[in-house]
């Protein structure tokens, strides 16, 4: 089985992702990560993220390690994912990696464009979403969790902003399959999250 997540950014689809994948024993795959890894290798060459060759090489060149640095997450790792995310032979080059992982056991995978462009044949697509004031405020307090100080208003101001980049873009852009469930957990704690997730995969499944 594949579980297809997508929506924009902080709104508990890697939670959600997480929790389906220890549920049902399918590997998990955050895709968000290829994309701030390559962001990264450009950055640490003194490279521009969104130039096209410098980032194509980047993402042909990506190793598992490069997934696992600690440096993934903050302001800067994630305005390069997003300006690397935008360059389609990026996106061609990180393709096979995300179907050959998902083919042979099942998968969950979350991201942009799972249910659009990776697995558009996903059993199972969820489109999670919420406002941008308690995506901004989750963010803040998963910064303030790790000892980051951070203004909440730069925070939300920050994924408005990546959004806005995500959903314009030509190359795969943020959308929703028009076969995809919604769960907007503007209100919904990650309980009811997945809750909502499992009587999704529920009926899809049965
Ligand atoms: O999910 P996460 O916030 O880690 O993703 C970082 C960035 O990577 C996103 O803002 C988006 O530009 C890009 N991305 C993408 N397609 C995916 C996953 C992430 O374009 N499947």
């Amino acid at each position: 089985m594949i579980i297809a997540i997508d929506g924009p950014a902080a709104a508990g689809k890697g939670t959600l992702a997480r929790r389906l994948a220890a549920h049902f024993k399918l590997p998990y795959l955050d895709t968000g990560l290829l994309y701030r890894a390559t962001g990264r290798r450009v950055l640490d060459a003194g490279g521009d993220p969104s130039d096209p060759a410098v980032a194509e090489s980047a993402a042909r060149s990506l190793s598992a390690e490069d997934t696992q640095r600690s440096d993934l997450r903050g302001p800067e790792a994630d305005r390069a994912a997003s300006q690397v995310a935008s360059i389609p032979a990026v996106r061609a080059a990180l393709l096979d990696f995300q179907r050959s992982f998902g083919r042979t056991h099942g998968a969950v995978l979350d991201g942009r464009d799972i249910g659009t462009v990776i697995f558009p044949d996903a059993e199972v697509k969820l489109y999670v979403t919420a406002s941008a004031e308690a995506r901004g405020m989750r963010r803040w307090k998963e910064l303030q969790a790790r000892g980051v100080e951070a203004d909440l208003a730069t925070v939300t101001t920050e994924i408005r902003e990546r959004d806005e980049a995500d959903l314009a873009r030509s190359a795969a852009p943020l959308m929703a399959a028009p076969d995809a469930t919604r769960i907007d957990t503007t209100e919904l704690d990650a309980d009811a999250a997945f809750a909502r997730a499992m009587e999704i995969v529920g009926a899809k499944t049965k």
